[in-house]
């Protein structure tokens, strides 16, 4: 009993939201065709976030909670062993449901389209702005569509107009990287860090680290966010970018003390089957 009634505050925490923002995507900016329609229903999911973030006084682990079941409802087999995500990429739309893969439109469009939200919005994270630059391109993004329907490239247009400089990853002012991995196409990276402290003098010590990124062609790219938990205190150090399978040059940081623990993807802030961090 007690176990159903949890499941039911919890649909009903998720689901309403969801549909409560379909005032905006979906009645105010609508889609293009199939292959866009993520935009109103992966943005719906995004917003359900957001209102369990804020709306559970400042505490993060419901929205945690939130990703992590999106992330393995994307990562989750069928019933023929197929995992959802492998059904196809985003922009394939209802086309991704197919004998052999039932149910893989909502797992895509809807988990894996709030995804690329997600990593959007951390990407676009500021130690000291917050998400101001991501607000700034979401309010863009609808003024330009008001009662017009968006797609997938109109979209596109405006995370490469707002987008961040350290976001440029082929350095060419645009977002075709990200597009191209996570809505046109199916790959998921697999992440490994390892870390190690030397004194730095006095209280001080050096951060070592090592990114190891796997699963992945030699061309994906990916923004990877390092925290540490200062007693319960999560700070973000800064970001790491790699490129293809392999493992990352060793990074150094100076930090004031010794932290309890270094995470990766604390939000899970990119989409992977696996983020571990381990001391060495
Ligand atoms: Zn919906």
């Amino acid at each position: 009993m007690f176990g159903m009634q949890r499941g039911l505050t919890d649909f009903v925490q998720e689901v309403t939201p969801h549909e409560v923002a379909h005032q905006w995507w979906g009645h105010i900016v609508g889609w293009t065709s199939y292959h866009d329609q993520w935009i109103s229903e992966g943005f719906s999911d995004f917003s359900a976030s957001l209102f369990l973030q804020y709306a559970q006084g400042g505490k993060i682990d419901r929205y945690q909670k939130f990703w992590e079941s999106q992330r393995q409802a994307i990562l989750e087999k069928n019933v023929f062993g197929i995992r959802h995500n492998d059904a196809g990429p985003i922009w394939m739309g209802l086309r991704l449901n197919s004998a052999r893969t039932p149910g893989a439109y909502s797992r895509v469009a809807y988990n894996k389209g709030s995804y690329v939200l997600h990593m959007l919005r951390w990407m676009m994270y500021d130690q000291k702005t917050g998400d101001q630059k991501f607000i700034e391109m979401m309010r863009d993004f609808v003024k330009g569509h008001a009662n017009e329907n968006a797609s997938t490239e109109s979209f596109k247009a405006y995370v490469d107009k707002h987008m961040k400089p350290a976001m440029d990853l082929e350095g060419n002012k645009r977002m075709d990287w990200f597009f191209r991995q996570w809505v046109y196409g199916t790959e998921i990276p697999r992440y490994k860090m390892e870390y190690w402290y030397e004194p730095a003098g006095g209280s001080e010590v050096s951060l070592n680290f090592t990114i190891t990124q796997s699963d992945v062609s030699p061309t994906f790219k990916m923004i990877v966010p390092v925290y540490v938990d200062f007693d319960g205190n999560i700070v973000r150090l800064g970001d790491v970018s790699i490129s293809g399978s392999g493992t990352s040059q060793v990074y150094k940081l100076k930090l004031p003390r010794k932290p309890k623990r270094v995470i990766i993807n604390y939000y899970n802030d990119v989409l992977a089957t696996e983020s571990l961090s381990s001391a060495k």
